[in-house]
C-alpha cells in the first residue's frame, strides 16, 4: 500500500478525488515546471547555503532517503539536517530542515512565500505528527519564508532575506485531530474508484489542481448566466465603436508597448527586492497616421540586470510624441516606474512615457464582447475573436507570460544550448512581438469607422 506523504496529505485535504488520482491515475506528463516551483527551488537552495549542514540525498527515492536519515540519527544526528526523510507506518515525510538550536529540536518548513498562509499550518503539522510518531524530537515548528521588505544592497549579502515564523502553538492545536484525518485520507488512496467529487472552488484553493482538464472533460461549459455583465449573460456579439472614441482621438504616432518581467524570490540585482517584477524584455510597435508600422524589441538574457541598457534601448525607439497603448497598462506603468527608480539618469523620460500610457483593456471592455471570450477580456481571449490568425496556441514554446519567464530562466541558467537555445530565444521574441502586434490589430478593429 502506497504511503501517505506530505504532498498527498495536502492534495487530499484539497480534494479526495485529487488524492486518489495522484496515487492511482497520475498524469502521464506532469506539468513539471512553473514559476512557483522554480521560485521554491531557488529559495530552498538559498536556505541550504545559508545554513550549511548534512543533506539527505533524494535522487535514489524515498526508501533510500529514509534509510540514510536513520543512519544519520543512529550516529547522533546533525546540528542542521536538510531533507530528513522519516516514516511511521503508512505515513512518510521529508522535512526541509531539522535544526538543533540551544538544546531545542526545531522542524523548519521552508516556503518561498512572503507570509504565513493558512495552508502552511496543516503542511507543517503533518510533518510534526509523523516525526514525533517516529520518535524524532520536535520541540518547535517554524516556517522559514521570504522577507519582501528585504532589499539587496550588495551582491551576495542576504542578511534579512529569510524570516522565521514560529508556528508551534497553531501546529500543537491542529495535532489532536490530524492523525484521524490522515488515516481517512490514506483509506481514500485505497478506494477501487475515484470518489465522486464535483468541481468547485476547491479546484483552485489553495492551489490550482493539476487534474482540472480531466475533471472538466465532458462537464457542462462554464455557466455564465449569473455573470455580472449583461452582455456576457446575453451571449451575443456586442460592438459599440462609439465607446472607443478615445482611440480615434488619440494623437499619432500610436505606440504599442509590452514588457515581460520576472519575479525572483532571491533577488539577484542590487537595489531590488524579492518578487519585484523586473523587466527583461520589451516589444514596441509604432503606427504612424499613414498606417505605416515599425517594430522594435529588446531581450536581455546574459545582460539581465542592466536596466540602463534596457531603458536606453526603449527610449531610443519610442516616439517622443503621440499615444502609448498597453493592455492592462498598470503593469507597464509599474515597470516604467521601477526602471525610473533603478535608472535615475532616465527617470524624467521614463515617467513622461508612463504619463502617456492609454489602457486598451477598459476601452475594449466598454466597446466589445464576443461569446467565444467566455466572459474574459484577457488579450488572449479577445484576439482570436477579431484576428483568428493571431491565435496564441499556434506559437511555439512560449504562449503566455509564465512561459516567457520559464524560457528566460532556462536560457539564463544555461539549461539549454545549441539549436534549442536559438529556438527558445526566437520563441520569446515571437511571443512578445505578437502581444504588441495584437494590440495594433485590436486598436484598428475598435477604431474602424462604424
Ligand atoms: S479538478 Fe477539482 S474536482 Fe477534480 S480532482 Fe481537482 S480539485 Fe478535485
Amino acid at each position: 500500500m502506497a504511503w501517505l506523504t506530505k504532498s498527498r496529505f495536502m492534495a487530499g485535504r484539497q480534494c479526495a478525488k485529487r488524492l486518489w488520482f495522484e496515487v492511482n491515475e497520475p498524469l502521464e506528463a506532469h506539468a513539471a515546471d512553473s514559476m512557483p516551483l522554480r521560485q521554491g527551488r531557488a529559495f530552498d537552495e538559498f536556505v541550504r547555503a545559508l545554513w550549511p549542514g548534512r543533506v539527505i540525498a533524494r535522487g535514489r527515492g524515498m526508501p533510500a532517503a529514509i534509510a540514510e536519515t536513520s543512519r544519520v540519527f543512529a550516529a547522533g544526528g546533525a546540528p542542521v539536517l536538510h531533507q530528513a526523510a522519516v516514516r511511521h507506518g503508512d505515513f512518510a515525510v521529508i522535512a526541509d530542515v531539522l535544526r538543533r538550536d540551544r538544546g531545542e529540536s526545531q522542524l523548519i518548513e521552508v516556503k518561498a512565500s512572503t507570509s504565513v498562509k493558512p495552508e502552511h499550518l496543516p503542511d507543517a503539522a503533518f510533518q510534526a505528527l509523523v516525526m514525533r510518531s517516529a520518535q524524532v524530537a520536535v520541540d518547535r515548528v517554524l516556517l522559514g519564508h521570504v522577507n519582501n521588505q528585504f532589499t539587496l544592497e550588495r551582491a551576495g549579502e542576504f542578511d534579512g532575506l529569510l524570516v522565521e515564523a514560529d508556528l508551534t502553538p497553531q501546529v500543537e492545536a491542529l495535532l489532536p485531530t490530524l492523525g484521524e484525518q490522515a488515516v481517512a485520507l490514506h483509506r481514500v488512496m485505497a478506494l477501487r474508484a475515484a470518489p465522486d467529487v464535483a468541481m468547485g472552488p476547491q479546484c483552485h484553493l489553495p492551489y490550482d489542481c493539476p487534474f482540472i482538464e480531466r475533471c472538466a472533460r465532458g462537464a457542462a461549459p462554464a455557466d455564465l448566466s449569473t455573470h455580472r455583465d449583461e452582455r456576457v449573460r446575453a451571449g451575443a456579439v456586442f460592438l459599440d465603436r462609439g465607446a472607443a472614441a478615445e482611440l480615434r482621438e488619440a494623437p499619432y504616432p500610436h505606440s504599442f508597448l509590452d514588457f515581460e518581467t520576472i519575479a525572483l524570490a532571491v533577488p539577484e540585482v542590487v537595489g531590488t527586492r524579492p518578487y519585484e517584477q523586473l523587466p527583461f524584455q520589451w516589444s514596441l510597435h509604432v503606427e504612424q497616421a499613414s498606417g505605416e508600422v515599425s517594430h522594435g524589441e529588446y531581450l536581455a538574457i546574459e545582460a539581465f540586470g542592466d536596466f540602463d541598457a534596457l531603458a536606453s534601448a526603449l527610449l531610443e525607439v519610442v516616439p517622443a510624441q503621440g499615444s502609448v497603448f498597453a493592455y492592462n497598462a498598470g503593469f507597464e506603468a509599474r515597470a516604467l516606474a521601477l526602471l525610473a527608480r533603478l535608472c535615475p539618469a532616465h527617470a524624467t523620460r521614463l515617467h513622461a512615457l508612463a504619463a502617456r500610457l492609454i489602457d486598451l483593456l477598459p476601452i475594449t471592455r466598454r466597446a466589445y464582447y464576443h461569446p467565444r471570450m467566455q466572459g474574459s477580456w484577457s488579450l488572449k481571449a479577445v484576439i482570436p475573436t477579431i484576428a483568428p490568425d493571431l491565435a496564441y496556441g499556434e506559437l511555439a514554446d512560449v504562449r503566455d507570460g509564465e512561459g516567457a519567464q520559464l524560457a528566460f530562466l532556462d536560457l539564463r541558467e544555461g539549461r539549454v544550448d545549441g539549436s534549442r537555445r536559438a529556438a527558445l530565444t526566437k520563441a520569446m521574441l515571437d511571443y512578445c512581438r505578437q502581444d504588441t502586434w495584437s494590440l495594433v490589430q485590436l486598436a484598428r478593429f475598435l477604431s474602424a469607422a462604424a
